[in-house]
């Protein structure tokens, strides 16, 4: 079985199971507590947001992945 790292974290996946375990975000791999904080994150961002426009969905899910990658963690706005 292949090795699998989350992109986020860079920690290893144990039995990477598609969308159960990791889940493929374009050319990333999430954990699911990765791919948790980015959905926590998106629906912060996206409450501010309307009216909604999918360009700038996606736009935004890449950015939070790329400072997730540099950070090696999401950060989630906690301000509910
Ligand atoms: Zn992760």
């Amino acid at each position: 079985m292949k090795q699998l790292f989350c992109d986020i974290c860079k920690k290893e996946v144990v039995e990477p199971i598609p969308t159960r375990t990791y889940f493929h975000v374009r050319e990333f791999d999430l954990c699911e507590s990765c791919k948790d904080d980015l959905e926590a994150a998106v629906k912060y961002t996206v409450r501010a947001k309307k009216p909604f426009d999918f360009a700038w969905f996606d736009k935004l899910r890449i950015d939070l992945i790329h400072d997730g990658v540099r950070k090696n963690k999401i950060s989630v706005a906690k301000k509910a």
